[in-house]
């Protein structure tokens, strides 16, 4: 095989292509959009550079759980900035606030300071974390395993480990406070997905000035010097197939990409409608695929500030009313906020979770002629957001500039994410077998790759490239590439 096409130029897709090049085959990389990136873009408003998606990442120390991959993938001389050891996260419960501080002891230590009758349980809690980032690469570097303490911790329920592990339910909500990084799912959270996300952000927190495009733009600019070529504003709609294997990908515009293996870096639905005439892909397979429910989505508040207005703080916030149950399915009542403020620019953004539900009676309707009614629906959610935040930022309504806004319907149309779901497909512990994919389609010579597979984020994407790309050039040849072994 030595023609590969990858469909989308997401975080998955770039190292998709980036592992595939440098082992010596001749890629492509159609990406729908006008930008590469996928929830990695950033967008500008005057001076002010916005990130979309991603935000900050954990693990990029040398012995931490992104490390290898990043230092692979040449992304570690970004400009990276660390956040404060001793607060990177910062949970307001009511009037309460609590401190995430970097290195597993001394993370127990700090919240144990707040909850002292639950220390020996805050130092289990740090070890477990802790153990689960050891065993981060068992997939890769095991040659006896496929994994399988990931196996055992994607069929346990992260909600049953944080009932089990702590009697103080408010030490529970701080605990889970920070996670706007994942759907809390009380049903179906797996234990695996809560920890390994946490345990990279307490190994180290990071985050990126200039914003994630600078990922995908390092990513492509190598891919490009490796003699890949990466193509915007093309949109695949189909993958076409000859004797049971893919021949290549029709585009929009009707030009055909003859291809020897395609991966498609896209919801693994918006896959099966690309293979709809497809006749290799087993009906149970796409049945399976299609059965498959998503997170929820969100709704992103981007405001550009009047300069020097509010001080830059060099940590994440987290707020929630202080009777919100942080694990009860998200029903429209806006109960929790992250605030990320940016390095280098006066601007912050607020961010807080919204199901599809909320914006579906719009979804019809093509961005900016959505009607008054959509409009007065985004402002009363900015109003929320602004109030929820106002006892901890009490400056920041006076330090308005401009306010930007981003839901559902808007990462639908930028990443075709299905129903604008923010981390892809939802992970059940009850049924890890189904709702966990591999890179493998029916289809010899088509893989997936991307958040929906394993674990979404940053360092569950970068796994996954390398569980695609190794379908393709061998998983030997990555370990030593990656890990010298
Ligand atoms: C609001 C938000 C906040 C986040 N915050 C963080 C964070 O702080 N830290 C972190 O680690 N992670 C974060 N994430 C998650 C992280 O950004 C994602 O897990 C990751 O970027 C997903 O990459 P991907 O390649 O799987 O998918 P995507 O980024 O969705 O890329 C898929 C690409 O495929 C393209 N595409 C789709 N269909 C087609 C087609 N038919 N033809 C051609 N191209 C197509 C899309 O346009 C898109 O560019 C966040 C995500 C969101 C949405």
């Amino acid at each position: 095989m030595n023609n590969a096409v990858v469909i989308g130029a997401g975080l998955g897709g770039l190292q998709c292509a980036y592992i595939l090049a440098k082992n010596g085959l001749s890629v492509t990389v159609l990406e729908q959009d006008s930008h590469i990136g996928g929830c990695l873009q950033t967008f500008r408003r005057g001076n002010t550079l916005f990130d979309t998606g991603f935000h900050y990442v954990g693990g990029l120390r040398e012995g931490e759980s992104l490390y290898p991959l990043f230092r692979y993938f040449n992304l570690l001389d970004l400009p990276w900035q660390a956040l404060d050891e001793d607060c990177f996260d910062e949970v307001v419960i009511g009037d309460k606030r609590f401190a995430f501080a970097n290195g597993h002891e001394r993370f127990a230590a700090t919240l144990a300071e707040a909850f002292p009758e639950e220390h020996l349980s805050l130092k289990r809690y740090a070890d477990f974390l802790k153990s689960v980032g050891e065993h981060v690469y068992d997939v890769f570097l095991s040659r006896n395993s496929t994994g399988s303490f990931a196996t055992s911790l994607f069929a346990q329920s992260a909600y049953d480990y944080l009932i089990d592990t702590f009697h103080n339910p408010l030490l529970r909500q701080v605990i889970s406070g920070t996670s706007l990084k994942m759907e809390l799912s009380r049903d179906t959270l797996p234990l695996y997905v809560f920890a390994q996300i946490n345990n990279s952000f307490i190994q180290s927190a990071w985050r990126l000035k200039g914003g994630g495009s600078l990922i995908a733009e390092r990513l492509a600019s190598d891919i490009r010097s490796m003699g890949g070529e990466v193509r915007t504003d093309c949109p695949v709609v189909a993958i076409e197939e000859k004797s049971g294997c893919a021949a290549g990908v029709r585009l929009k515009d009707g030009d055909f990409v003859s291809a020897d293996v395609v991966i498609a870096d896209v919801h693994p639905q918006e896959a099966m409608r690309l293979m709809a005439n497809c006749a290799s892909l087993r009906k149970v397979y796409r049945q399976r695929i299609q059965s498959l429910e998503d997170t929820i989505g969100m709704f992103t508040v981007n405001i550009r500030l009047k300069p020097g207005m509010v001080p830059y703080e060099n940590r994440n916030i987290f707020v929630h009313k202080h009777d919100a149950d942080l694990w009860l399915p998200n029903d429209g009542r806006r109960g929790s906020v992250m605030v990320s403020f940016y390095p280098n620019f006066d601007a912050i953004d607020l961010l807080t979770p919204m199901c599809w539900s909320e914006v579906a009676r719009w979804a019809d309707k093509p961005a900016g002629r959505r009607g008054e009614d959509y409009v007065a629906f985004k402002n009363e959610t900015v109003e929320q957001c602004l109030q929820l935040v106002e006892n901890r930022l009490p400056y920041l309504r006076d330090a308005i500039d401009g306010v930007y806004t981003s839901s559902p319907l808007t990462y639908r149309r930028y990443t075709r994410t299905h129903e604008g779901s923010v981390y892809g497909i939802r992970k059940d512990w009850h049924s890890p077998m189904t709702t966990v994919l591999t890179p493998k389609t029916t289809i010899p010579n088509v893989m997936l790759t991307g958040q929906n597979l394993n674990l979404h984020g940053l360092l569950g994407v970068s796994m996954t490239s390398v569980i695609t790309a190794a379908e393709i050039i061998g998983l030997d040849t990555l370990r030593r590439q990656i890990f010298n072994c």
